[in-house]
């Protein structure tokens, strides 16, 4: 048996980040799911008629930081994308969970964010 190092003591969240502000209610949002570990809301500029984000509560940057959060969390997010898509109605016809880690893969908003897009036939290459 290997034992697992648990996880880094959680960093303090950074003042200016956007989401961690809603996370605290400090900033507004149009929220559709909420547990003890991830917040989910409506994205503020829709990409296609179902496009939501679903975050950590715990501020990490990105996915590249995923093995700071408790695994708790991480099972949580995954989760929480496949019950906000069927709360939305479109788990039968299909959805797309993103997310983008880093300068190449445009990423805006630097605390990890899944995008849970759909209700829409979405074109291959683009959300
Ligand atoms: P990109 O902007 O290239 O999609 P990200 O993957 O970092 O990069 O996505 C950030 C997302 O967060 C964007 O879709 C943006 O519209 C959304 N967003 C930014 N600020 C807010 C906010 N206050 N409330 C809801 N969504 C937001």
């Amino acid at each position: 048996l290997v034992a697992q190092a648990p996880p880094p003591a959680a960093k303090e969240a950074p003042v200016d980040c956007i989401f961690c502000r809603i996370v605290a209610g400090k900033a507004p949002s149009k929220k559709v799911y909420e547990d003890q570990y991830v917040l989910a809301f409506w994205d503020i500029r829709p990409r296609a008629k179902v496009h939501l984000l679903v975050i950590p509560k715990q501020h990490v940057a990105s996915l590249k930081e995923l093995d700071e959060l408790p695994v708790e969390t991480r099972a949580a997010l995954l989760s929480a994308c496949v019950r906000v898509a069927k709360d939305q109605g479109i788990l039968d016809k299909g959805f797309r969970v993103i997310t983008n880690a880093g300068k190449d893969a445009s990423q805006s908003v630097f605390h990890l964010h899944f995008h849970v897009v759909g209700g829409e036939q979405l074109r291959e290459d683009a959300i």
